[in-house]
């Protein structure tokens, strides 16, 4: 049995021990000491870390009343010195009290109930048993960063089982029995937990909310507790610098900024489909014009050089208000090959679908559609005529 030196001081950074046990797996050394400050993996809290004799250790769990330390290589004597990564240690726990604060004010807010707390690197997360809006959650947020200016102690007590059941906002299980540890910061939190904690509110330094998803009928909340939260809102700041040297103007400048670029955009669109459609008009005119006759329909065949946009164009002007013709069109550029083949879309008697196969089977492409339009990509190659003498066969044998 390990006696459990981090619940006795949560501030100490090294301890003696006495080896009970050494086990090899793996090339990796298990040891088992009479007492230990490494705190194993357990609810939600990543393990601590640090070296035992300058030994790195790896790992540590529980195995029953048994802590483990897995170990790098083995160690030599029996009293051994064990120093924590501290850094380590006392992120973990800025991490974990951040997010009893926010799921502390969640509940105390808005009686939202919050479980699974998982640390994993930078991130933090919670789950909540029903949707909550992200300003429900960002008021918890400003509450809990409020808590933190007000630096309270936080408490570890053992209270009667009467008290627990009116104060916690997580009960125990019914057959919990005492003593049960609570962790409690004066008027925010409450709750029974095993986790290691700051002594004071205000060495969480910060907590800030980072995203928000849907998770199972609830939410799913990521936030940054302590030095992490810092970390995120130094590198969202270095990137806000860029984005503001970009766009010529200050952080609070940037969405009236992209607001006037995206209606730039707008207009620039719309003039370049107007110029298009002027400039292809009295080209899909005249490839009317000069198109062959198939069966009671006229076939156009075109080639342009294109992307799928204008290859489209061409399509709807070719066909839109024009009944009699069927298109075989296909757009080159740098992308590759851009096949649109259709006819009117009220031409019940044309399939175009058996065509454009034979063209995309030979042009290597995939794409599909309706019986009166089809589109794909295929790879540029240079059997593009053929694929298109091959679709234009197609057609001819099946439309009267
Ligand atoms: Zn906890």
């Amino acid at each position: 049995m390990t006696a459990k030196l981090y619940y006795e001081d949560l501030y100490d950074r090294e301890f003696d021990a006495e080896v009970l046990s050494q086990e090899e797996h793996d090339g990796k050394y298990h040891v088992i000491l009479n007492r230990t400050l490494f705190y194993p993996s357990g609810g939600g809290q990543p393990c601590d870390l640090g070296s035992i004799d300058g030994i790195d250790v790896l790992d540590v769990h529980e195995e029953g009343k048994d802590i483990v330390h897995v170990l790098a290589s083995r160690l030599e004597g029996v009293n051994v010195h064990g120093i924590l990564d501290w850094e380590r240690r006392f992120e973990l726990m800025q991490q974990h009290f951040g997010e009893h604060l926010l799921a502390g004010c969640l509940w105390n807010l808005h009686q939202i109930h919050t479980d699974r707390m998982r640390i994993e690197g930078e991130n933090v997360s919670i789950d909540t048993d029903k949707p909550i809006a992200l300003d429900a959650i960002l008021e918890a947020e400003a509450e809990a960063n409020r808590a933190i200016w007000a630096d309270i102690p936080v408490e570890v007590i053992y209270p009667s089982m009467d008290e627990i059941r009116e104060r916690a906002r997580k009960l125990p299980p019914e057959d919990a029995e005492l003593p049960i540890r609570i962790v409690k910061a004066e008027g925010v939190d409450y709750v029974p937990c095993c986790g290691l904690h700051v002594s004071s509110t205000g060495q969480v330094g910060l907590v800030k909310v980072t995203s928000v998803e849907n998770h199972k009928g609830g939410s799913r909340i990521y936030l940054r507790c302590g030095k992490a939260a810092y970390r995120w809102l130094d590198s969202v700041y270095r990137e806000l610098r860029k984005a503001e040297a970009e766009l010529v103007c200050g952080y609070d400048g940037i969405n009236e900024k992209i607001a006037i670029l995206k209606g730039q955009i707008h207009d620039l669109k719309a003039q370049n489909d107007a110029t298009m459609e002027r400039f292809l008009k009295p080209i899909a005119e005249n490839l009317v014009a000069g198109a062959e006759a198939l069966g009671g329909y006229k076939l156009v065949r075109h080639v342009m050089q294109a992307g799928q946009d204008d290859v489209k164009r061409m399509f709807r002007l070719l066909t839109a208000n024009n009944r009699e013709v069927i298109a075989v069109l296909a757009g080159e550029n740098s992308d590759g090959v851009f096949l649109t083949f259709g006819t009117h879309k009220e031409n019940k008697g044309v399939d175009v679908r058996g065509a454009f196969r034979k063209a995309m089977e030979i042009l290597e492409g995939r794409g599909g559609g309706s019986p009166v339009c089809a589109q794909g990509w295929g790879k540029k190659s240079d059997v593009m005529e053929s694929a298109l003498a091959s679709a234009v066969l197609e057609l001819k044998n099946n439309v009267k």
